[in-house]
């Protein structure tokens, strides 16, 4: 049973804790319930040992935002260390830099490296040819990509492309050049741990198998799956689940990486990427016990079998359509109840995303309430 409470926050991941935290933060009375027996969701990470390393359980997790606002706030919060993500793809059995530059499609293509489709994409394949020659499409793009969804290319949706750039510095390896990128001295566990201190939370709580003791007097903010909060009454919305397993290495030179992932595109191995951990830790990680170890992970794409598996949402026209329904039904259903979170939104959200929604959400809740200005930390 929780106790009487004002607000009751489903869900202790990013989304979750930051509105939790902006109610406690405006002397809001909140609880929070989680099903799972941890809290920061998926980007929840803990030391390994005997490493001593931190890594991420749920699969790799690297902070990025172009918002100086967010980033001071998140950094009053916990220290963050610099962490720019490099990545490799196994090509023709050798490591090359992911995305590619336009000098290595160049030097791909022999000079011939006209992008092969001009039109308006349609879908994932016309808008990355769009980007790059087939022959670097079908070499990078392709196999991982249909590996990693289970889906042809050219029926993904064109968004999907967008995730990625062809870099037109050779020199800068970095996937992302956002203006702040870092992870967390403490982890993203410990971030989480810094924004919902003193807030109850009660692990181990199904929302959906204790929807009638869960009493609140304000209102329920939601950031589990949304088609699960509606026992699937208008249809199963589709996502793609990813699973990771770890492995600690006793001869681990040669299981090291020279970046902090590496991509396999081709359906041998059976996983997708591998994480070196090593390559995360905060600069105060001593590496003097692990110089010879390593400590990987392995993620292997897979059908999820339940909601706690549910990774990418399936941005097609069926699952988007669905989407709206169910958005239409909770507005008519549940004026009390409040949807948020990659689950709940069903959308990609990185993680500053996530952090933005569920400052929006708070923002709206206590406006809505109370009628009166709200955030005590932060408006972004
Ligand atoms: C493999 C992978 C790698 C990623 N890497 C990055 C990255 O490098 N950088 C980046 O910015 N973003 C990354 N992301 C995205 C990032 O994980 C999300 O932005 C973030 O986790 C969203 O937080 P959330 O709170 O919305 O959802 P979640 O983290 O999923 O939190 C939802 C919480 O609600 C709980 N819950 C659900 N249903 C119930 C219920 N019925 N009862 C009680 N509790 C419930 C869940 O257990 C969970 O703790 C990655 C995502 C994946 C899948």
């Amino acid at each position: 049973m929780i106790p009487n409470t004002d607000y009751v926050v489903v869900g202790s991941g990013l989304t979750g804790a930051v509105v939790a935290h902006c109610l406690r933060a405006a002397n809001r009375e909140v609880v929070i319930i989680e099903k799972r027996d941890h809290i920061a969701g998926l980007c929840y990470d803990k030391i390994h040992k005997p490493s001593g390393y931190r890594y991420h359980v749920h699969g790799p997790h690297a902070f990025r935002t172009q918002s100086t606002v967010m980033w001071n706030w998140l950094n009053s919060l916990v220290k963050f260390y610099p962490f720019k993500l490099r990545i490799k793809t196994l090509i023709d059995e050798e490591f090359l830099v992911w995305p590619p530059s336009r000098a290595i499609i160049k030097e791909m293509c022999e000079g011939q490296a006209n992008f092969t489709f001009t039109g308006i994409p349609a879908n994932f394949e016309e808008a990355s040819l769009s980007k790059m020659p087939y022959k670097v499409y079908s070499k990078f793009v392709k196999p991982y990509t249909e590996k990693q969804w289970g889906i042809p290319a050219n029926k993904l949706w064109v968004g999907l492309s967008g995730r990625f750039q062809v870099r037109d510095d050779d020199a800068d390896i970095n996937l992302f050049s956002h203006r702040y990128q870092g992870l967390p001295m403490t982890g993203f566990t410990g971030l989480v741990e810094a924004l919902i201190k003193d807030i109850p939370v009660i692990f181990n709580y199904d929302f959906k198998y204790k929807e009638n003791q869960t009493c609140f007097n304000k209102k329920l903010v939601y950031t589990g799956a949304i088609d699960e909060f509606f026992e699937y009454k208008l249809g199963q919305l589709g996502y793609r689940g990813m699973s990771h397993e770890t492995k600690y290495y006793e001869d681990g030179a040669k299981h090291k990486h020279t970046v902090p992932i590496y991509n396999f595109p081709s359906s041998n191995p059976k996983y997708i990427r591998s994480i070196d951990w090593e390559h995360w830790q905060s600069p105060e990680t001593s590496h003097e016990n692990t110089k010879d170890k390593a400590l990987i992970s392995y993620g292997f794409p897979k059908k999820p079998t339940s909601s706690d598996e549910f990774a990418y949402p399936i941005l097609i026209k069926k699952n988007t359509d669905l989407l709206e329904k169910y958005q239409n039904y909770a507005k008519e259903k549940n004026s009390s109840v409040v949807f948020c979170g990659r689950l709940a939104d069903f959308r990609y959200y990185d993680m500053n995303h996530a952090i933005a929604r569920g400052l929006g959400i708070a923002q709206e809740i206590l406006q809505k309430d109370y009628k009166g200005p709200v955030l005590a930390d932060g408006k972004i």
